[in-house]
């Protein structure tokens, strides 16, 4: 039979709790799992996409999770790896909208399935643009990301 992957494509910039449990779920469906991180820089990003690729590798040790980062479209970038389906999540109804759309534009342009988890209630309100406000600011994110992630932002942010 052939090997069941994913792709969960996103910022993570940078990886939160939250995207940790869905990445851990994730895993259970998948024989692998491909976490494909968005080379595009935008204004108020914190690491690059390498950096975030070496931060998540260390936040969570799977064989069967693979990292990689990409330019240009998911669907492109799934069809590099083999994905057969993209993993998203949803946190609420917001996400639920913009999620919908983009699933459906993804269907129309490479007959893609999503599947989307929902979020745990105790993560559902962590953003990584909010932890992202926070550190700016000096505030403390130990709720939010591993104890790694806190580190690296602070050297970075200092
Ligand atoms: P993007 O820039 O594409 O929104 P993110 O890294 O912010 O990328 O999010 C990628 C995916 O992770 C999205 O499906 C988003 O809903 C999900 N996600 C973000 N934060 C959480 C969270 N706290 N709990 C569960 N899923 C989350």
């Amino acid at each position: 039979m052939s090997k069941r992957i994913g792709i969960f494509g996103g910022s993570f910039d940078p990886i939160t709790f939250g995207h940790i449990d869905i990445i851990e779920r994730g895993l259970k469906l998948v024989d692998e799992l491909v976490l494909a991180i968005g080379n595009q820089h935008h204004k108020s990003a914190i690491f690059t996409a390498k950096e975030r690729a070496v931060l998540i590798a260390d936040c969570i040790k799977s064989d069967k999770l693979k990292i990689v980062t990409f330019d240009g479209l998911l669907v492109d970038e799934a069809k590099r790896c083999g994905a057969n389906f993209l993993l998203r999540s949803l946190r609420n109804n917001q996400d639920f909208e913009y999620e919908k759309s983009m699933a459906a534009f993804n269907f129309d342009m490479a007959g893609i399935e999503t599947i989307n988890l929902f979020a745990a209630p105790q993560y559902s309100h962590i953003s990584s643009s909010l932890v992202r406000q926070i550190a700016k600011l000096d505030g403390d994110v130990a709720k939010f990301v591993p104890q790694i992630i806190i580190t690296s932002l602070k050297s970075k942010l200092n």
